[in-house]
This record gives structure tokens, sequence and C-alpha cells, in this order.
């Protein structure tokens, strides 16, 4: 079934969110470059393909269902960050705030009774359960590991195998 020009739009809003995703995770990924992290840097580098990956499922699902993908403009992401820390702090609100978007999506496709919308959301409340827990996870280790340059040693090797 064609899907509402309402639910186009708040579809193609999603697909942009995912595509400022990935740019924000690059923008994490030079951050960590610049301070020779290349561990941390190669995670959040993969963590971006992911966010590109999301985007094109949107992309697909849009012209499956006789729609249109519309990009807008990107706004631009933060730079620098004060540590590792504050990073994945920030990339951790970021995956809150995408879950809470997921949520009001699948609210919206609920309200019009868009059972295909619904269900192909299914897969992105799931995924964002296991986004919020990854980048949760790293934040808290960093924490643990407070001002040891052996243990940030340590995790960046750990996050460098990430495939
Ligand atoms: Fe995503």
């Amino acid at each position: 079934m064609k899907i509402s020009k309402k639910m186009e739009s708040a579809v193609n809003a999603q697909m942009n969110e995912e595509l400022f995703s990935e740019y924000l995770y690059l923008s994490m990924s030079a951050y960590f470059e610049g301070e020779n992290l290349k561990g941390f840097a190669h995670w959040m580098r993969e963590q971006a393909g992911e966010e590109r990956e999301h985007a094109m499922k949107f992309y697909g699902f849009l012209f499956d269902r006789e729609g249109a993908a519309v990009f807008g403009s990107m706004k631009k992401p933060q730079t620098r960050w004060t540590s590792p820390l504050a990073a994945f702090e920030a990339a951790y609100k970021h995956e809150q705030y995408i879950t809470d978007c997921i949520h009001k999506l699948h609210e919206a496709a609920m309200k019009e009774g868009d059972k295909a919308t619904m269900s192909m959301l299914k897969w992105f409340i799931d995924e964002q359960v296991e986004e919020e827990a990854s980048a949760k996870e790293i934040a808290d280790k960093l924490k643990m590991i407070g001002k040891s340059v052996n243990g940030l040693m340590m995790l960046d090797k750990k996050l460098g195998k990430r495939e």
C-alpha cells in the first residue's frame, strides 16, 4: 500500500536523522584520530557506517511504498570533545534521542494504522536497545578507567577490533 504523505515526510525526517548520526560519528572518529586513539577512531568509523545502513533502510522502504526519499540540509556536528568519556557520553545521549524519534515515528504509524511502517520500525526499536547499551558500556568503562593511561590504551586496542 502506498505510504501516506504524512508518514512519507516523517520517515524522510528519520532518514535524515540517521544521516546526521553518520555525520556526528564521523566527526567523533576524526576527533579520536586527532588524539591518536586509533582504536576509538576505528570504532566510531564503523558506527558511522552502521548509521549509513540505517538511513538506507529508510531510503529503500520509502521507494518500496511508492514514496520518495528527500535529502534535507545537514547541521554542523560538534568537532571537539573534552575527553573520550565526554564523546561517548554525547554518543549515548544522541542514541537516547534517536530512540525517542523512532518511538514517536512508531506512534505516528500506529495512529494511522500504517502496519507496514510499524512492522519495519520493529527492527529499529530493537536496534536502539543495542545502540544505547553499547555506547553506555564504553562510557562506563571510561569512567572506571579514570586517568589510567594503561587502561585507556587497553580499551583503544579492544575497540580497534570492532568488525
Ligand atoms: Fe541509527
